[in-house]
């Protein structure tokens, strides 16, 4: 039998991303559900002052209304012009929550003077694992994604931020930018990637206990 595993979003592209990692890994024991596939509790207000902070309260809320094991993450975009921000502010940083077009003007408005060399920034995903059957009841692992901001969009895929990231250590006169990547490629480098495969030994141990 798989142990049930609640992956706090409602974003499918999330829950695909995790078995992408299951089955990388060859995890078989873990069958991921969604919040769409329990009854709805109230959620906590993500209001941590960190990614980790915020991917923990996510977590534990999900564990403790289902009983069941719980991944949440949290995620977004430091940028070092901005002093580390919009952080944890990032799904909000225009004002308006996911408003992804909004939030990406705002960001090459608030940088349009700030030359090539000072655009550094990265993606930044913290993953918490709670509940039964999770070495020591809670694990959490940050995976950052270094890069830089771009002066226009690029590209079509991905969501939020993607348009204009470029990850660093492309080579030269190929570059492109997150948005320009296929899902897999993405992974492979991406914050949410890193962060996921730091998760696979509390993982393989949940899938153990099934
Ligand atoms: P959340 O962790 O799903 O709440 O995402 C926070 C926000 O960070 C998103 O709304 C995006 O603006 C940004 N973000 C997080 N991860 C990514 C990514 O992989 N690409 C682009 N934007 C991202």
């Amino acid at each position: 039998m798989a142990v049930r595993l609640l992956v706090a979003s409602r974003n499918a592209k999330k829950l695909a991303e995790l078995q992408r990692v299951l089955d990388a890994e060859g995890i078989s024991g873990i069958e991921p559900v969604s919040l769409a596939d329990v009854p709805d509790f109230p959620e906590a207000p993500e209001d941590g002052a960190t990614f980790v902070e915020n991917a923990l309260i996510k977590a534990r809320s999900g564990a403790r209304a289902t009983g069941l094991a719980c991944l949440a993450d949290d995620s977004g975009l430091t940028v070092d012009a901005l002093n580390g921000m919009p952080g944890v502010l990032s799904a909000r940083w225009s004002g308006r929550h996911g408003d992804d077009a909004a939030n990406n003007e705002l960001l090459l408005a608030q940088l349009s003077d700030v030359p090539d060399e000072r655009r550094g920034a990265a993606f930044v995903s913290a993953c918490a694992l709670v509940g039964p059957g999770v070495p020591g009841d809670e694990v959490v692992e940050e995976g950052r994604w270094e890069g830089a901001v771009l002066h226009g969009p690029r590209g079509d895929g991905g969501f939020g931020y993607d348009p204009l990231f470029l990850p660093a250590g492309q080579p030269a006169g190929a570059e492109r930018a997150a948005a320009q990547l296929t899902p897999e490629e993405k992974d492979a480098e991406s914050h949410r990637g890193r962060a996921l495969r730091a998760l696979v030994p509390a993982l393989r141990e949940l899938a153990a206990g099934a």
